[in-house]
């Protein structure tokens, strides 16, 4: 948070505070230069009245000239026209002499003030020249000595120097009779104006101008001689009119101008040029550059910031998903291993085929079927491996399953050919569609069904038949003589039923034991058995009672068969042990239709009389009841 404050707002802070600095370093600076200008102004007023001085000075010492006597005698000579040529050159010498005076008299420094004096008639011929001057006389004729009646300063520029020039018309009884020229030592001028500046903190140029020219050092390093003094045009682009932009001091009583211009050294002359704004301005850009760099620098690294974070949010989201593709994977493949290996371990035989019959997948059961691994069976038919009437078999089942869209269910019998033992199959072959709805193929699963069979076999033996002696159970009993007994009834047939009970059987019990008793029993129900006709049947109706039913058998042939049995079963030795045998008799009762009841429970119940009769008579005997004992009518 700190950094990224830093970041954004270090650039502006800087530049803002840069800006506040600056103006104000500014401002002071131009106040700075206000006093400075100021300051200049009260100079440069007290230089133009020390100018101005000198000047008046030099307007005095050319009235003085006026007043000269050898100056007067010349012209009263020259105008009375008396004057001999001696006494002219006698006044003239005087003249020269007096200027000559003026010029060694007058000094500033030691230096002299007017370097050349001159007189020069209307015409502009020279009557006195003393004095040297840099102008060469060729170029005073070019000097055009302007007509004035009142004295006048001049700057004048020859082609190599500057001169001032002090012009002084001369008269002569109120007639201007010729002209004073001075040509005043303006080194001495400026550098006295100069040197009045040297105590001062503030470095800038001076200038004296009038209206065509302009006087200024050039070269201020070399104090106490002013040899590059040159006298420039005035003008738009000249230095006093830039510096007039600045100041400008008029010299009382004289054409001059005095101008000053800061040096572009000076600090507050840089703070008041447009290059101080544009190395603002150039300041700013860089400060707003180096904040743009910054923040571009800080928001690309943000930027490859986000990106790396970016990066690492996928990358760890990738190796989340990778790990839950992985452990989804050890799951499928672990599920698959279990789907594998519940197929392997289900006894049941499993295959996959494709609509065209070609196996696609089978477990090991299928393997053992058909002789052959896996590999040797996916992609090949029935065809290959079987013989052709099953293949037959086989595609023909396929095709309904695949055709009802249904599960199938038969029971076939498959040989096996890795030993080729048998098993009795319930096959289900299941159609298999794709989530579209086609169908892709065929599920084919058979599961042995022997045991169940032989189970199914059993539970429908023993719901019948007695499950001691085989016999028939009571039940059954009851069913098939209903049957029988409605038959006769409908054939006017005669119907003849025993109750058999094995005469004290609990005695053979309590002799051999209960087990032996049973063996007993059994061997007695198989004579019984034996003994009846193919049309009779015999069920165990109790304990070691048994009934026999003989369809269309009359009283008397039933007392005959009876009679039959019962020697039988008392003649028959009844293995109880390997070694022990025993005889059992029975008793016997015997019932007739129609002569006794019309319903069989009625039969029965007169032929267990009938028994009992037989039990009290001594046992191992028949009885049959006597015809008529019922009082059932035969509709009952
Ligand atoms: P009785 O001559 O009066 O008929 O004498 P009994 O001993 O046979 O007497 P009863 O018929 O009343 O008794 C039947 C006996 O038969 C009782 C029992 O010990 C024996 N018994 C009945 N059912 C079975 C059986 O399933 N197995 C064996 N071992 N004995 C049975
Ligand atoms: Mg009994
Ligand atoms: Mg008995």
């Amino acid at each position: 948070m700190i950094e990224r404050f830093f970041t954004y707002a270090a650039g502006p802070f800087l530049m803002t505070y840069l800006v506040l600095l600056l103006s104000s370093s500014y401002i002071s600076q131009q106040n700075l230069r206000q006093a400075s200008t100021n300051s200049l102004i009260s100079n440069l007023e007290k230089r133009a009245s020390v100018l101005s001085y000198f000047h008046s000075e030099r307007k005095n010492d050319m009235r003085t000239l006026a007043f000269d006597h050898a100056l007067r005698d010349f012209f009263v000579h020259r105008n009375s026209k008396t004057s001999i040529e001696p006494k002219q050159q006698k006044n003239s010498i005087l003249i020269q002499n007096t200027f000559q005076e003026v010029i060694d008299s007058k000094r500033l420094n030691n230096d002299p003030i007017y370097q050349r004096l001159l007189f020069v008639d209307p015409e502009n011929n020279i009557i006195v020249d003393i004095g040297e001057s840099c102008i060469s006389p060729i170029h005073w004729h070019k000097l055009k000595i302007p007509e004035i009646n009142k004295m006048r300063f001049f700057l004048f520029q020859d082609h190599e120097h500057t001169h001032s020039i002090l012009i002084s018309p001369y008269f002569h009884d109120n007639i201007r009779v010729g002209s004073i020229i001075a040509e005043i030592n303006h080194e001495q001028v400026l550098h006295f104006l100069i040197r009045s500046q040297s105590n001062e903190n503030t470095s800038y140029t001076i200038f004296i101008a009038d209206q065509k020219y302009i006087l200024h050092n050039k070269d201020r390093s070399r104090e106490g001689s002013f040899p590059d003094l040159i006298l420039l045009k005035n003008g738009p682009e000249s230095p006093v009119d830039k510096a007039s932009s600045f100041i400008h001091i008029p010299v009382s009583g004289t054409p001059f101008i005095l101008a000053a211009q800061y040096n572009s050294d000076s600090p507050v002359n840089f703070l008041a040029t447009r290059w101080y704004l544009l190395s603002l301005f150039v300041l700013a850009l860089l400060v707003l550059y180096s904040v743009a760099i910054r923040v571009r620098s800080r928001t690309h690294t943000l930027l490859l910031e986000a990106r790396l974070e970016e990066a690492d949010r996928q990358r760890s989201l990738l190796d989340k998903k990778n790990k839950l593709l992985k452990s989804e994977i050890k799951k499928r493949l672990n599920s698959e291993k279990r789907l594998q290996t519940l197929l392997e371990t289900i006894p049941d035989l499993i295959w996959l085929k494709d609509p065209a019959g070609a196996y696609l997948s089978c477990n090991h059961k299928f393997e053992r079927f058909s002789g052959r691994s896996e590999k040797d069976i996916i992609g090949r038919t029935d065809y290959d491996f079987l013989s052709k009437e099953l293949a037959d078999n086989f595609r023909k089942k396929d095709q309904v399953a695949m055709n009802s869209s249904e599960l199938f269910v038969s029971e076939e019998i498959f040989t096996f050919a890795d030993d080729h033992h048998k098993e009795l199959l319930e096959v289900i072959r299941t159609p298999l569609c794709d989530s579209a709805g086609n169908l892709v193929g065929v599920l084919g699963i058979a599961r042995d069904i022997t045991a169940r069979k032989q189970a199914e076999e059993e539970s429908r033996y023993f719901s019948i038949h007695d499950p001691l002696t085989g016999l028939y159970n009571r039940r059954v009993l009851e069913e098939r003589i209903t049957e029988e007994l409605n038959r006769a009834k409908r054939y006017r047939h005669q119907l003849s039923v025993f109750m058999v009970d094995l005469d004290h059987f609990k005695m053979v019990n309590d002799t051999y034991g209960h087990q032996n008793g049973d063996i007993a029993l059994c061997h007695l129900a198989e004579l019984l058995e034996r003994s009846i006709r193919k049309t009779d049947y015999v069920a165990r109706y109790g304990g070691e009672e048994f009934i026999v039913v003989l369809p269309e058998t009359s009283l008397t042939e039933a007392l005959d068969l009876a009679e039959r049995l019962c020697k039988e079963i008392k003649k028959h030795k009844i293995p109880i042990t390997d070694k022990k045998s025993t005889h059992i008799t029975a008793s016997i009762g015997v019932a007739c239709f129609p002569e006794h009841h019309h319903c069989w429970q009625g039969l029965i119940e007169v032929a267990d009389s009938a028994m009992y009769a037989a039990k009290r008579a001594g046992r191992n005997q028949v009885k049959a009841a006597p015809a008529g004992t019922t009082d059932e009518s035969p509709e009952q």
